[in-house]
């Protein structure tokens, strides 16, 4: 059989990724980016030992007892007296615990009257107190680079006292759709014409992919159009992805117009054809016009690539394992992406097929389903448990999952 495994066709596409560039920016755009280099602590947190509680410090082998209150420490402010003998400072939640204490007991726990507290309970040493650098240690590595940065993440770095962090630049990535069929929706159709899903399918998943979507319109199919449309999109973007026009018809002039294409076909179902090259210096994908292989055709080497140009450690989509409802029956010949929704039901997960068909031009089931279930391309009968490659974030949660296009990690000349 003609064309590319998928495997191959994804190490050819790895063989061209550029190296991570990376940029500065400040916390307030952090959120989502791609960590350029390990962060290291430069501080310890918390920096010095703080109150866990509203109450007084204490030394602990002086309770339960009435102590005489040497002052009171709020947070922001730093102690004066040193906690000898018999004496307490009250203290704040995140007030320093001031020298001399070892332990801090609530204000539940204690009276008050004039200068002097009667604590009723015991304390251990250490107790309610937040010691230094019980959460980070000053000089450690706290995040590895190539990390998402999680609201979680960029709250730490924060912490760190860090207003800027290096991450990777988001490529731009140019979309452009060709057709003489094709108009923008919002326009009236008219006669044999159809809207373009394509272009807006495409910067959904240009975003979902982290990078920055240029959306270059529909071109009709000519090459003197076609031609001007792709220099201008290679000077915009450092990624040009183009659909349509890229098979056998009368009308498919991207290759001819788009020199130094390396392939057109991919074994895979729906898939073909996909066209691979560069416009000028800029990788290019030529995807094909069926909105469900331009779809298909995007997550399984295009998003790899971008992810990967970006320094992402993990660049292909989750994988998980979930049961078929019911067999499918297919034609043997190529591995199969068939689209289905993913359910829960006691704690296990089950993969519908989405949509009433599972043709290429079939856009309901992109719409409606979460991953694509991976079919092997020699079965006619698949039953049972099956890989299922998550495009939907809201599955992706991990359980169970491994990461890559399984067999790629198999075959050491496969792409990493
Ligand atoms: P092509 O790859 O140009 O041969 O187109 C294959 C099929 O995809 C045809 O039925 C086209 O009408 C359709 N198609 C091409 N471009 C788009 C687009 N941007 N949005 C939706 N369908 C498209
Ligand atoms: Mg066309």
């Amino acid at each position: 059989m003609s064309g590319l495994t998928v495997e191959a066709a994804l190490a050819r596409i790895f063989a061209d990724v550029p190296t991570a560039r990376s940029e500065e920016v400040p916390l307030s755009q952090a959120y989502g980016r791609l960590l350029a280099e390990a962060v290291i602590a430069p501080m310890s947190l918390p920096p010095w030992a703080n109150s866990a509680m509203d109450g007084f410090a204490v030394r602990a082998a002086d309770v339960p007892g009435t102590l005489r209150v040497l002052e009171t420490i709020g947070a922001g402010s730093v102690g004066r007296f040193v906690v000898g003998p018999r004496t307490a400072s009250r203290v704040m939640t995140g007030a320093p615990v001031p020298p001399g204490a070892d332990a801090v007991v609530m204000v539940e726990d204690s009276h008050s009257e004039g200068d002097l507290t009667t604590i009723r309970v015991g304390a251990k040493p250490g107790q309610h107190i937040r010691p230094e650098g019980a959460d980070v240690v000053r000089g450690a590595p706290v995040l590895a680079a190539g990390t998402r940065l999680t609201p979680g993440a960029v709250g730490l770095l924060a912490s760190l006292g860090l207003a800027r962090v290096g991450v990777a630049v988001r490529p731009k990535v140019a979309i452009l759709s060709t057709g003489d069929e094709v108009v923008a929706p919002g326009t009236a159709l008219g006669p044999g014409q159809i809207y373009s899903s394509n272009n807006h399918a495409l910067v959904g998943l240009v975003l979902a992919a982290g990078a920055e979507p240029i959306d270059c319109g529909i071109v009709g199919d000519n090459t003197a159009a076609l031609r001007a449309a792709f220099a201008a999109a290679a000077a915009a973007a450092a990624i040009v992805v183009s659909t349509g026009g890229v098979s056998v018809g009368d009308f498919d002039h991207v290759k001819e117009v788009v020199g130094a294409v390396d392939f057109g076909r991919v074994r895979m179902t729906p898939g073909k054809p996909l066209a691979y090259g560069r416009v000028g210096t800029r990788p290019f994908f030529g995807l094909p016009g069926n909105p469900v292989s331009c779809m298909v055709n995007f997550l399984q080497f295009v998003r790899p690539f971008i992810r990967q140009a970006m320094g992402d450690p993990r660049p292909f989509l989750p994988v998980v394992h979930a049961a078929l409802r019911a067999p499918v029956r297919r034609h043997p010949g190529r591995v199969e992406l068939l689209r289905v929704r993913l359910e829960r039901e006691d704690g296990r997960l089950f993969a519908v097929p989405a949509g009433r068909h599972q043709g290429s031009g079939n856009v309901v089931g992109m719409a409606e389903g979460h991953g694509f279930a991976l079919l092997d391309a020699e079965t006619t009968e698949v039953s049972g448990v099956v890989r299922v490659q998550v495009f939907d974030r809201e599955f992706d949660d991990g359980v169970d999952a491994a990461y890559g296009w399984g067999t790629v990690e198999e075959h050491p000349e496969g792409c990493c």
